[in-house]
C-alpha cells in the first residue's frame, strides 16, 4: 500500500495506460483519489497522452517504447519526479515497481504476456484486460497465480459478469458458462457479403468503443473465441461447457447456468468502466459516473445463435482448445498478424480466418512448460501466418 499523508491507498500500475482500457481505468481512478494512488504507467508510442497522464497523476515511473521517446520525456522540466524507462526492460521495471498492489494489464496482444507474468511473480494482484495472456499461456499463468497467492480479477466484461454471477455459488453446481457477444458490425451478413467489407466498416462497432485490434476481432467473432479460451482458464471450465449467444444490445454481459436450470446474469450499460471499477475495488463496489441502466428505455433484449459459417474464427478457437498445448498461442499470434494485414488493407476480411485455419492445420500441438516455450510458439504462429498470406491468391478489391 502506498502511504501519503498518513492515508493508505491502493497503489496501481497500468500497463497500456494510453489505450482504450488504460484511459478508462484512469478515469475510474480519478474519481476515487482517496482510495487509489497511481504508481506506474506505460504508454509505448503515444508520448503526448502519456505526458498529460503524468501531469495529472504524478506516477513514480513510466515506460515508453524506445530511448528517443524516453529522452523526450526526461528532458521535459514539467515531468520532474517521474522516472522514465524504455523498452521491454522498462516495461518489466514498471510491472514490478515497489509500492504497487495491483497491476492493470491493458497492453494489446501477446506483448502483454511477459510484463503481466512478471507482475504475478512479483506478487501483484492483476486486473486482467489483456485476454491474450490467458489465451497464450493459460495453464502456466494460472499455476503461477496459485503459487504466488495473488488475485487475478477479470476486466473483460463477459468474464467480470461470470465472476459476479458465480459469487456465492458452488462451482460444482455450474452446468455451463454462457458468454454474450454483440455480433459486431456485420451480424446477419453472409460469407459472400463479408468478402467485400471495408476496414472502416469493420472498425465501426455498434455498441462498444475499443482499440482497433479488439474491434476487428469483434467483427470476425475472434474476440468471442479468444474469450471462450480465456474463460476456460479463468474459471477452470472445459470448452464444451462454455457457450456463446449473440445479444446485440450488449446489456446482459454474460451468464452462468446452474444444474437446477437457473441462469444468473450480470447486466449494465455497455461501458468498460463498470468491469474495470469492479476489478479495481473488489470486493467493494465504487461509483463509476456511468448512467444507471434504464431497462424500460432499452425495452427489448434479444438473443440468437452465432453464425459459425459466416464467422469461422469462433470455431477455430474451440478447435485450438481441443488441440491443446500451445495451439491457442499459435492461433492468437496468427490472428494478430492477420488483423494487422487486414488493417493495412493487404488481405480481405474473410482471409483472416483462412490464414488462421491453415496455420492450425500445419501445427502439431506440444505442451509449453515455460513462458519461453509459449513465446516460441507465438513466433512460430506469426511466421506461419506470414507464409500463408504470401500464398493467398486473393486480391483485396473493395467495391
Ligand atoms: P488499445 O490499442 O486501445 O491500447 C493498447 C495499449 O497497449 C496502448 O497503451 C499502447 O501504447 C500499448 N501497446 C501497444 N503495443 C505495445 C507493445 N508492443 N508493447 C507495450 N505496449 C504496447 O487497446 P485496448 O482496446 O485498450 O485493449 C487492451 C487489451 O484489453 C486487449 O488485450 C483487449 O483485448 C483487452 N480488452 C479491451 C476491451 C476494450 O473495451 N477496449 C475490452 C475487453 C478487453
Ligand atoms: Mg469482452
Amino acid at each position: 500500500m502506498g502511504a501519503r499523508a498518513g492515508v493508505f491507498k491502493k497503489g496501481i500500475v497500468i500497463l497500456g495506460s494510453t489505450g482504450s482500457i488504460g484511459v478508462s481505468s484512469l478515469d475510474v481512478l480519478d474519481r476515487h483519489p482517496e482510495r487509489f494512488e497511481v504508481v506506474g504507467l506505460t504508454g509505448w508510442g503515444n508520448v503526448d497522452t502519456l505526458k498529460a497522464q503524468i501531469l495529472r497523476h504524478r506516477p513514480k515511473i513510466v515506460a515508453v517504447a524506445d530511448e528517443e521517446k524516453a529522452a523526450q520525456l526526461r528532458s521535459d522540466a514539467e515531468l520532474k519526479g517521474t522516472d522514465v524507462v524504455w523498452g521491454t526492460e522498462g516495461l518489466l521495471e514498471v510491472a514490478t515497481v515497489n509500492g504497487a498492489d495491483m497491476v492493470v494489464s491493458a497492453i494489446v496482444g501477446s506483448a502483454g504476456l511477459v510484463p503481466t507474468f512478471a507482475a504475478i511473480q512479483a506478487g501483484r494482484d492483476i486486473a486482467l484486460a489483456n485476454k491474450e495472456t490467458l489465451v497464450a499461456a493459460g495453464q502456466i499463468v494460472m499455476d503461477e497465480v496459485r503459487r504466488r497467492g495473488v488475485r487475478l480479477l477479470p476486466v473483460d466484461s463477459e468474464h467480470s459478469a461470470i465472476f459476479q454471477s458465480l459469487a456465492g455459488h458452488n462451482s460444482k453446481d455450474v452446468k455451463r458458462l454462457i458468454l454474450t457477444a454483440s455480433g459486431g458490425p456485420f451480424r446477419g451478413k453472409s460469407k459472400a457479403q463479408l468478402s467485400s467489407v471495408r476496414v472502416q466498416d469493420a472498425l465501426n462497432h455498434p455498441t462498444w468503443s475499443m482499440g482497433s485490434k479488439i474491434t476487428i476481432d469483434s467483427a470476425t467473432l475472434m474476440n468471442k473465441g479468444l474469450e471462450v479460451i480465456e474463460a476456460r482458464w479463468l474459471f477452470d471450465m472445459p470448452g464444451d461447457r462454455i457457450d456463446v449467444v449473440v445479444h446485440p444490445q450488449s446489456i446482459v454481459h454474460s451468464m452462468v447456468e446452474y444444474i437446477d436450470s437457473s441462469v444468473v446474469s450480470q447486466m449494465g450499460v455497455p461501458d468498460m468502466k463498470g468491469a474495470i471499477a469492479y476489478a479495481l475495488s473488489y470486493p467493494d463496489r465504487i461509483e463509476t459516473g456511468l448512467p444507471f441502466l434504464d431497462l424500460a428505455s432499452v425495452s427489448t433484449l434479444t438473443f440468437e445463435s452465432p453464425d459459425r459459417e459466416a464467422f469461422p474464427s469462433l470455431g477455430l478457437c474451440y478447435r485450438a482448445i481441443e488441440m491443446g498445448g500451445a495451439a491457442p498461442a499459435v492461433l492468437s499470434a496468427a490472428n494478430e498478424v492477420a488483423v494487422n494485414a487486414f488493417l493495412d488493407e493487404k488481405i480481405g476480411f474473410c482471409s483472416m480466418a483462412t490464414v488462421m485455419e491453415a496455420v492450425l492445420d500445419n501445427y502439431s500441438a506440444t505442451e509449453p512448460s515455460s513462458i519461453a516455450d509459449v513465446l516460441k510458439a507465438d513466433l512460430w504462429g506469426r511466421h506461419a501466418a506470414r507464409k500463408e498470406m504470401e500464398s493467398l491468391t486473393e486480391k483485396v478489391e473493395y467495391k
